[in-house]
């Protein structure tokens, strides 16, 4: 990484996910300085309290966000920045970018969370070393991303891997919970859907292999799809079903018999898929190397 004036640099993060933001003032080498929790209520609410919190401190020389989505990273769309259609109420069309970069003051950098974590990763997690890390969080819901030499890949927007077709599994008559697909990965696989297909909080299924060999069936189908998408060298799981002790073991046994020898890949195919390293600072960690490139930039 390269020092020089950066160094001396402080950077504002945000996360901004479903329920809470996350902000926190980050120094150069990326550890927190001062951080608040803000509940994810109305986005004007929302928002003034987290520049209300960052006006209290130093200020920050840039700041990165990384956002829940559906969310335009199209930097040619007039609405850049901006929440796509959403389900939550409210934050549809709203400009996150503009409305943070207005209330601070200072360069902006914007990415999805997920992406973010796959730079986080592959910058200073379980994915370094490595020019292209896929990072899937299994939680909530199922984001998914790839960064390749530490820069997210995108189409026109970020990719949605979380809501791939996929088989299902023999004897498995769960419809699923996607509000949009139904039995799409994330309607068969998120905790919620774990949840309600077992009946059961998924945090006391500990003991069950058959709810988590399950499991592991249908998250092996994305690493395939991102085997043969994107050839990446690694494939990292987090979040709180995806960073689950054995999660990613289970996958990768599934995955050996899923790519069934073949592969168009040079990365060893039995070492694709490993526990993510960051833990629950992943987004944020993103978010703050996003505003470092700012501040690189300058140099
Ligand atoms: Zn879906």
């Amino acid at each position: 990484m390269n020092d020089g004036p950066i160094s001396k640099s402080v950077f504002a993060a945000v996360e901004a996910g479903g329920t809470k933001f996350r902000a926190a003032l980050m120094s150069a080498s990326f550890e927190i300085i001062d951080e608040a929790w803000i509940p994810t209520t109305q986005p004007i609410e929302t928002t003034e309290a987290v520049i209300a919190f960052f006006s209290s401190l130093q200020r920050a020389d840039a700041l990165g966000i990384a956002s829940f989505g559906p969310l335009v990273v199209d930097p040619e769309s007039p609405n850049y920045g901006s929440l796509a259609d959403t389900p939550k109420p409210g934050w549809s069309q709203f400009g996150l970018l503009r409305r943070l970069q207005e209330g601070l003051g200072v360069p902006c950098a914007i990415q999805t969370d997920v992406e973010a974590a796959a730079v986080a990763e592959h910058q200073l997690g379980a994915g370094q070393g490595f020019s292209s890390v896929g990072y899937v969080t299994v939680g909530t819901g199922i984001g998914a991303a790839v960064a390749i030499d530490g820069t997210p890949f995108r189409g026109r927007d970020h990719t949605e891997l979380g809501h791939i077709p996929i088989r299902r599994i023999d004897g498995d008559d769960f419809e699923g919970i996607c509000p949009f697909h139904g039995d799409c990965l994330e309607g068969m696989a998120s905790g919620p859907a774990i949840a309600k297909r077992w009946n059961c909080d998924p945090a006391q299924l500990d003991e069950r292999d058959d709810v988590w060999d399950l499991e592991a069936k249908y998250l092996a189908q994305l690493v395939r799809v991102y085997a043969y998408s994107f050839a990446p060298d690694i494939v990292l799981f987090g979040g709180g079903v995806g960073a689950r002790p054995d999660m990613a073991q289970r996958v990768q046994k599934c995955v050996a018999a899923d790519l069934a020898g073949y592969s168009v890949s040079h990365a060893q195919n039995d070492q694709l898929v490993k526990r993510a390293g960051l833990g629950s600072n992943a987004g944020l960690v993103g978010a703050a190397l996003s505003a470092a490139e700012i501040v690189r930039g300058w140099q």
